[in-house]
C-alpha cells in the first residue's frame, strides 16, 4: 500500500475535528531516541485526550493512508517511536491522557490513562498503600501505553513479572478507528483470543493503546538490599539459588554488575557511592521484601554466611537503611548513563536459559577478542536470564577508531545466544533496530502467523510501518 505524507489539508481535516490543544510541536524527544540510532525528519504531532478522538485521528489516518507513529515517553531502545524514512507521518502521542481513572485497593487494581508517566503511577499506588512493581531507570520519561507496546521489564520481574502479566485489561483503538473497550479488571476471563495480549509488547504496529487496568500488590512491610562480591558469573546463579532456596519469593530482584560498569561510573560519572572498593570483578545486587515479621537484614546475613561458606561470596555490603538501600540501587540505575557518556560499539538485550549465562559470558569474551581489544560491561536482570551485553573501545579510545566492528559484534553475540537457545531481544523490544534480526532468528510459523495478523488488523500498513516488521519495500534482511 502507498503511504502519503500528513500533508496540509490532512492536518486542516484533524484540525477541524480535533480541539487546540491536539496539537503541539515536536521536541526532540519526538524525532530521536536515547542513544541516537534513529533520528526522524519530522512530523505532525497529535496529542489526543480521549480514545474517543484517537479514534478518530486513526479513522482519517486509515482513509488516507497516512502513516501513525505511536509515542509516549520516548525512551524505546530500539527505535519504534521514531521513524527514519517516513515522510510526515502523524506522531501520535498519549501525553494528553494523564490521568487515573479508579483506583481499587481492595480489588488491588487501578485503571490509567496510557500516557500516565510510570513514577507518577508509582506514587499513585502508594497513595493507596499499595505498589505498583515494575520499574526503571528512565521510571522519570517512560507512560504506561510506551511501557506496556515494548512489555517492558526492569527489576521487579523475578517476583512480579513482566509489564504483560501486570495487566488486567486495556482500552485500545485499532488501525481503522474501532475502540476496543477491554478495561476489564477481571482475574479470569476467558472468552476468545486474548486482544489485550496481542497489542501488549506489539509495539505500537497494531493499535494504540488509550488506557490500562493494572494489577497493584500489597507493600512489603520490611525490605532490604545487599551488594555481594561473587566468584564469577557461575557462583551468582549459585547465590540466586541459594537466595531462592532460603527465601522463595521473599527474593524481589536479583542483579549481576561487574567491575568494569563501576569502573565506568569512576570515569564518566554519575557520581555514585562504592561501597567495595577496590570494584570486585563480579558483583550480584540483591533485593529482598517480605510482609510483617518478615526481617531482611537477618535474611540478607544469614544468606551472605550460608554464600560464604560455599566459596560463592568473598565480601559484601547489607544497607543498614533506606538511604543505603538507595544507594545500592543508584549504582545499578545509574549503569546505562555511565555507557551513554562512553558511547558503545555495540549494545545488546539478550536473554539465556539461567543455566547457559556463565558458559555464554566466557564464550563471548573469547569470540570478542577474536575481533578486537575491547572493554565488556556486562550486567543484567540475572534472575530473569536478561543480560544487558554492551561493548565499548578500550580506555582512552572513541567508538568511531571501530568502524565495521559493531556490527560484526552483534553477529557473534546474537549468534551465541541463539547457538544456546536465548532471545536476541529480552526486554526493549524489536523496534526498528533489530526488524532484520527478527527475520534471521525467528521462528518461520511464528513470522508468518505475524504477518497474516497485522494484514488483518491493518490491511493499508498505517500502524508505525517498518516496526517489528519490516516493509515489504525494504530490502532483504542481510544474512
Ligand atoms: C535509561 C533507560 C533505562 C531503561 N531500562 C529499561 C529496563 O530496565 N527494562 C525495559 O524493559 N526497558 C528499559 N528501557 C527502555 C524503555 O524505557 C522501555 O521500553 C519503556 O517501556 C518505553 O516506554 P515509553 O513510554 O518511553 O515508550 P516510547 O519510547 O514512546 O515507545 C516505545 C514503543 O511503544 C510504542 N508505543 C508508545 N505508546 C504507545 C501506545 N499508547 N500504544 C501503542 N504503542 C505505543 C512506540 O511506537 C514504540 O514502538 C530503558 C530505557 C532507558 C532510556
Amino acid at each position: 500500500m502507498t503511504l502519503h505524507p500528513a500533508d496540509g489539508a490532512f492536518e486542516n481535516r484533524l484540525r477541524d475535528i480535533l480541539p487546540a490543544e491536539a496539537f503541539r510541536e515536536t521536541a526532540p524527544g519526538h524525532l530521536e531516541i536515547p542513544r541516537g540510532e534513529f533520528r526522524s525528519g519530522g512530523g505532525l504531532l497529535v496529542t489526543p485526550g480521549t480514545a474517543e478522538e484517537t479514534a478518530a485521528v486513526m479513522r482519517s489516518a486509515n482513509d488516507a493512508g497516512v502513516p501513525v507513529i505511536p509515542h509516549s515517553g520516548g525512551t524505546g531502545l530500539v527505535g519504534g517511536q521514531v521513524s527514519p524514512d517516513l515522510d510526515r507521518p502523524v506522531i501520535l502521542s498519549t501525553a494528553r491522557m494523564t490521568a487515573v481513572r479508579s483506583v481499587h485497593p481492595e480489588e488491588n487494581a487501578i485503571v490509567v490513562e496510557a500516557g500516565l508517566i510510570l513514577q507518577d503511577l508509582h506514587g499513585a499506588a502508594e497513595a493507596v498503600d499499595r505498589l505498583f512493581p515494575l520499574s526503571l531507570a528512565a521510571k522519570g520519561s517512560a507512560r504506561v501505553g510506551g511501557v506496556l507496546s515494548t512489555n517492558a521489564g526492569g527489576i521487579g520481574v523475578l517476583r512480579y513479572g513482566n509489564a504483560r502479566d501486570l495487566c488486567l485489561g486495556i482500552e485500545a483503538v485499532l488501525p481503522n478507528g474501532d475502540i476496543h473497550h477491554g478495561l476489564t479488571r477481571l482475574r479470569k476471563n476467558n472468552t476468545g483470543y486474548d486482544l489485550r495480549n496481542l497489542l501488549i509488547g506489539a509495539e505500537g504496529t497494531l493499535g494504540f493503546i488509550t488506557a490500562a487496568a493494572l494489577r497493584l500488590f500489597p507493600r512489603p512491610a520490611a525490605a532490604g538490599a545487599a551488594l555481594f562480591a561473587v566468584d564469577g558469573p557461575a557462583a551468582a546463579l549459585n547465590v540466586l539459588s541459594t537466595a531462592l532456596d532460603r527465601l522463595g519469593p521473599g527474593v524481589a530482584a536479583f542483579e549481576l554488575i561487574s567491575g568494569v560498569g563501576l569502573d565506568f561510573l569512576s570515569e564518566v560519572g554519575p557520581a555514585v557511592k562504592r561501597p567495595l572498593d577496590p570494584a570486585p570483578e563480579w558483583m550480584a545486587l540483591l533485593e529482598v521484601a517480605g510482609g510483617a515479621g518478615f526481617d531482611p537484614d537477618g535474611a540478607l546475613t544469614g544468606l551472605f554466611e550460608a554464600c560464604a561458606g560455599a566459596g560463592l561470596v568473598s565480601d559484601g555490603v547489607v544497607a543498614r537503611s533506606e538511604a543505603q538501600r538507595a544507594e545500592l540501587w543508584e549504582i545499578r540505575e545509574s549503569l546505562p548513563e555511565a555507557n551513554r557518556r562512553i558511547g558503545s560499539i555495540a549494545s545488546h538485550d539478550v536473554s539465556l536459559p539461567l543455566s547457559e549465562v556463565p558458559g555464554f559470558i566466557s564464550d563471548a569474551a573469547g569470540r570478542i577478542a577474536d575481533i578486537g581489544s575491547f572493554r565488556v560491561n556486562c550486567y543484567g536482570h540475572l534472575g530473569d536470564g536478561n543480560l544487558h551485553y554492551n561493548v565499548f573501545p578500550p580506555e582512552g579510545g572513541d567508538r568511531g577508531d571501530h568502524p565495521g566492528a559493531g556490527p560484526r559484534i552483534t553477529r557473534v553475540i546474537h549468534d551465541l545466544v541463539a547457538e544456546r537457545g536465548g532471545s536476541f531481544s529480552a526486554e526493549h523490544g524489536v523496534g526498528r533496530l533489530k526488524a532484520a534480526e527478527l527475520e534471521r532468528y525467528g521462528d518461520p510459523a511464528k513470522l508468518a502467523a505475524m504477518r497474516a495478523i497485522k494484514a488483518a488488523l491493518d490491511p493499508r500498513g498505517i500502524m508505525n510501518p517498518g516496526a517489528v516488521l519490516r516493509r515489504s519495500d525494504t530490502p532483504e534482511a542481510p544474512r
